[in-house]
């Protein structure tokens, strides 16, 4: 269901309001970003649930990898994202309920 309605790219809800080390990342990312040589992507891990690591976030609670020079919305490193962010697909019920949450946020906000 990933159609333009549920473009990741431009939305980027659910990777806000992301407590720290809770977007988890498998044993095959670590190997994927070691391979790739992605070094600030691993520096930027934290100690997660289970004893995995998770993404990093800012004190507002955004994904360290939230947002690009020209998106905020865009994922830094969509292409190799790590396995938390797969595992939310675009347009499931938990999908829809960070963006319900984000946007009427968005619009309450003052102008
Ligand atoms: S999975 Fe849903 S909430 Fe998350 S970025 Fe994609 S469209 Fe937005
Ligand atoms: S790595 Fe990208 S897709 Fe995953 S939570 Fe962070 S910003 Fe979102």
């Amino acid at each position: 269901m990933d159609n333009e309605e549920y473009d990741c790219l431009s939305c980027g809800a659910c990777c806000r309001d992301v407590a720290d080390g809770t977007a988890l990342v498998s044993e095959d990312d670590l190997v994927r970003w070691k391979r790739e040589k992605a070094d600030h992507i691993l520096a930027a891990l934290v100690p997660g649930h289970f004893s995995q690591m998770g993404f990093g976030t800012h004190d507002n609670g955004t994904c360290l990898f939230l947002g690009t020079e020209t998106n905020p919305n865009a994922c830094q490193i969509y292409e190799t994202r790590g396995w938390a962010c797969h595992a939310l697909v675009p347009g499931s019920s938990q999908c829809q309920t960070y963006r319900k949450l984000y946007f009427t946020k968005l619009e309450q906000k003052p102008k």
